[in-house]
């Protein structure tokens, strides 16, 4: 089978978050289900700079006014298809936003194109190469199978996956005019309270929608988690699958890391002691036997940053220590400032995006804490299962889907990989973490938590077939 994913991020190329170690890791795990993928993503100064030397496959003078190639190269195992088109995509901010963090004012055509051009491809731009299917990823890419609708490829099934319905896409009605779809699309797809919805136009074209866990899947039925688009969701509820995210288990690889200094197995857990001292020298913390909490993540209300501010001094006060690395908020990442301010070796904040430095935390530090507010599927939890250091999570989407709460019966059963806390608030995170600490102080009970949590499959193994599954059955029904 032929798959077109339609991405804005990819891994390792472009990333801002989960979407790109999906739509990067993904592919290559499909591979085993003779699914053959080939990914269409912009062709942001970051993308054009290592493809090299790349195959012309499409060239069209003028869509909404840019001129537009593709170019297919291979990288990594990927099979690309660029979309080159400088007007466009070589800018010199990142992949949304501009240098001084604010939306790129053309944001609205940029992925407009993007869609449309994985819509021509589905409708056989590219000579010689038919996708049988086209899988779009976010709002960015969710006007894909809208356009196909309206294309030659009208019949040929689409997947839309929602990494996070927070982000949706959302712009003047005034510019539906431009987007070249006929005049009904925007109340039958598109209209959002009197706006466009990009996401909302893939939810109700595509002929499945997927979320990237099944609790994350339950939760957008709800107005809490459905962020206003819940009754399209409970629309299309027959179509509507949660699929576990997985992880690159050949980049997170505790054995073979080389981003860290000692590598190590679940059977030489002792070795991440190096990793450990390593961790608290990057961030100035006393390598004393208090744990190390970490935290690796967007500095953001979603994930719960704010929460995380008000339990520092808790954290302290308990004989804890603690590492951030972020970006986000400025009020958010000026408290975590000042925590790490008044709490001198004990707290240390690096505000910045570091994948390599984020590797040795993951292989170091005691815990990972993600208190989000709502998580669709979440990965710093599963690279923490994998290198041995415990997850202490807020009890909502994918966290709870993937982290076995460490309570008297799973313990018992040997079954627990780490702690989850609820309610969400300032004081349930203090209550897990006050748990997560008792359970450090028993180093029997925590090497048993961390060696079970090293033991969850959290491969894209079992997820890939899924997808693999659902794509067989699109496939044969037609859309
Ligand atoms: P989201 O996509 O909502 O940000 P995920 O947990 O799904 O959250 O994915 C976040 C990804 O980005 C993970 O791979 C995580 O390691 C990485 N990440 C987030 N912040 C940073 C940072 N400051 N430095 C390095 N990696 C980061």
């Amino acid at each position: 089978m032929k798959v077109l994913s339609v991405t804005s991020e990819l891994y390792p190329l472009v990333k801002t978050g989960g979407l790109a170690d999906v739509a990067g890791a993904l592919p290559l795990a499909l591979k085993a289900h003779e699914i053959e993928v080939k990914t269409l993503v912009p062709g942001y100064p970051a993308v054009m700079r290592v493809i090299g030397k790349a195959e012309e496959r499409l060239h069209l003078p003028d869509v909404f006014g840019a001129e537009v190639r593709v170019l297919e190269v291979e990288h990594e195992g990927l099979d690309l298809l660029v979309l080159d088109a400088p007007a466009l995509f070589d800018r010199t901010g990142g992949p949304y936003l501009d240098q001084n963090g604010a939306d790129y004012g053309d944001n609205w055509k940029r992925f407009a194109l993007l869609s449309k051009i994985g819509a021509e491809i589905a409708a056989g731009a590219i000579e010689g190469w038919q996708p049988d299917l086209v899988h779009a990823h976010d709002w960015q890419a969710a006007l894909t199978p809208l356009y196909m609708r309206h294309s030659a490829a009208a019949g040929m099934p689409s997947v839309i996956t929602i990494h996070n319905m927070a982000f949706q896409g959302q712009f003047s009605s005034e510019l539906f005019a431009q987007l070249s779809l006929p005049g009904p699309a925007y109340m039958e797809s598109l209209e959002y309270y009197g706006r466009v919805s990009y996401l909302k136009g893939g939810l109700t074209s595509a002929s499945a929608i997927t979320t990237v866990s099944p609790s994350y899947a339950e939760e957008i039925l709800t107005p809490e988690f459905g962020m206003g688009l819940e009754g399209v969701i409970a629309s299309r509820v027959g179509d509507l699958y949660g699929i576990v995210n997985g992880i690159d288990a050949s980049v997170w690889n505790p054995a073979s890391d080389p981003l860290l200094v000692e590598n190590y197995t679940a059977a030489s857990l002792r070795k991440r002691a190096a990793n450990r001292t390593a961790v608290a020298n990057h961030f100035g913390l006393d390598d004393d036997d208090g744990p190390i909490f970490c935290v690796v993540s967007r500095l953001t209300w979603q994930k719960g940053m704010d929460l995380l501010a008000e339990a520092i001094d808790d954290i302290v006060a308990a004989g804890g220590k603690l590492a951030v690395l972020g970006t986000g908020d400025a009020a958010l990442e000026a408290a975590m400032r000042a925590a790490a301010g008044r709490h001198n070796r004990r707290v240390g904040v690096i505000i910045g995006y570091d994948e390599q430095l984020s590797h040795l935390m993951q292989g170091g530090a005691d815990a990972i804490l993600v208190p989000s507010r709502f998580e669709p599927c979440g990965l710093t939890q599963l690279y923490a299962l994998r290198y041995g250091c415990v997850p202490v999570v807020a009890r909502t989407g994918g966290l709870a889907d993937t982290v076995i709460d460490a309570n008297e019966a799973a313990l018992g059963a040997r079954a627990a990989t780490g702690v989850q806390f609820s309610p969400i608030t300032a004081d349930g995170l203090r209550q897990g973490l006050r748990r997560a600490i008792r359970l450090y102080g028993d180093a029997k009970l925590w090497t048993q938590i961390q060696k079970q949590g090293m033991k969850s499959d959290v491969s894209w193994g079992k997820s890939a077939e899924r997808y693999a599954e659902l794509y067989q059955r699109l496939v044969q029904k037609g859309h």
